[in-house]
């Protein structure tokens, strides 16, 4: 523990057992390094862009345990958006100051892979000046297999057709027992980061997520975000980590404890410490709830994504994130909880900085 301790301190970097032991340290000693850390890398500023995320069809081919998003018996509301009512959306939000427009969808077994690239083309030629994060490596894995596309022709033709970077959405858990539980027949763990590696091997970037609070073990967690810096040590595509909270309603998995907000806490302050080449952890609030947003902002978190706007997959699942947040009431909430906000792009350009 000592040596944990003075490694800690000294900023080196930890092995994969020292990793393995971070638990084990109490919440504010883990909090008391991870918010030194992030200090060093962001002092007060805590970053968030103005966006809207579209989630076009909850129709799926997949059958992950854990989703309450894609229509099921539980969730027996399928829809598919026509482009119209996708670029009606875009320029709503485009009118409100949207910056990044953040396409994710259910895997349709009836869409045209046509569909996908022609939608980003069009917000692209609409708006140039927005930037289009678009597709989850599970949905690039989905549509290689669907159509008979390697993953090369896949991310040739998102860059050709306007896709500015990629989400971090489909990793899940890697560990690949886990998985096989709760994400059976979804992108492997190694075909997830292989595509990442693609799409940064192209000059590209992207965030990487991890759902977390379910069946897993904390040494899963570990492996997890190992598994991450182990790939960014190689590319250095990813511009940050999201760990999730797992979402508890209307889904088809068994989970017997649920992780505290002490638990919660911990996780993102050892994402931070762990991930020594990452630049920006992110507490995605539409999981964590905007209160728990605010302290892990004390615990290594930089990032708080976004307004939002409107959210579908994580609300469907109990997040009370449905509608987003005013922006004003966003930059309150940080300023007042003693940080910066810092409106950024979405490769952290800052743009503006609430400093007053
Ligand atoms: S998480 Fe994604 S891939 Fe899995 S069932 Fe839900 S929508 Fe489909």
């Amino acid at each position: 523990m000592t040596n944990l301790i003075d490694k800690l301190q000294s900023g080196e970097r930890l092995d994969a057992d020292e990793c393995a032991g971070l638990y084990d340290l109490d919440l504010f000693t883990l909090g008391k390094f991870a918010n030194a850390k992030r200090q060093k890398l962001h002092g007060k500023k805590v970053f968030f862009n103005v966006n809207r995320h579209i989630n076009p069809t909850n129709i799926c081919a997949d059958v992950c345990k854990f989703c309450a998003f894609s229509a099921n018996r539980k969730n027996p509301n399928p829809y598919t958006m026509s482009h119209d009512e996708i670029l009606k959306i875009v320029e709503k939000s485009v009118a409100g100051g949207a910056k990044e427009i953040h396409i994710v969808s259910a895997h349709n077994p009836e869409t045209p892979w046509q569909w996908y690239l022609e939608i980003f083309k069009k917000i692209k030629e609409k708006y140039p000046q927005i930037h289009v994060k678009a597709l989850t490596a599970a949905e690039v894995d989905f549509l290689s297999r669907k159509h008979g596309l390697s993953y090369e022709e896949v991310v040739e033709k998102m860059l050709e057709y306007g896709v500015d970077s990629m989400p971090g959405g489909g990793a899940e858990i890697f560990d690949e027992e886990v998985r096989r539980k709760i994400c059976k027949g979804k992108v492997s763990s190694e075909n997830w980061l292989k595509i990442h590696r693609l799409w940064h091997e192209k000059g590209r970037e992207s965030n990487a997520t991890m759902l977390f609070g379910h069946v897993e073990s904390r040494q899963n967690r570990i492996d997890h975000i190992l598994r991450i810096r182990g790939l960014q040590d190689t590319t250095g595509g990813f511009n940050a980590f999201i760990p999730l909270v797992y979402q508890r309603d209307n889904n088809y998995l068994k989970v017997e404890n649920y992780p505290g907000s002490a638990e919660i806490l911990k996780t993102f302050a050892i994402s931070r410490l762990v991930l020594d080449n990452v630049a920006h952890i992110k507490a995605y609030w539409a999981t964590s709830t905007i209160n728990l947003a605010m302290v892990a902002q004390e615990f290594g978190a930089d990032d708080l994504d976004g307004t939002i706007e409107k959210e579908s997959i994580q609300s469907a699942a109990g997040a009370k994130s449905a509608s987003g947040m005013s922006l004003r009431n966003f930059t309150d909430l940080i300023q007042t909880s003693g940080f910066v906000p810092v409106e950024r792009d979405s490769l952290y350009n800052e743009l503006k900085i609430y400093d007053n």
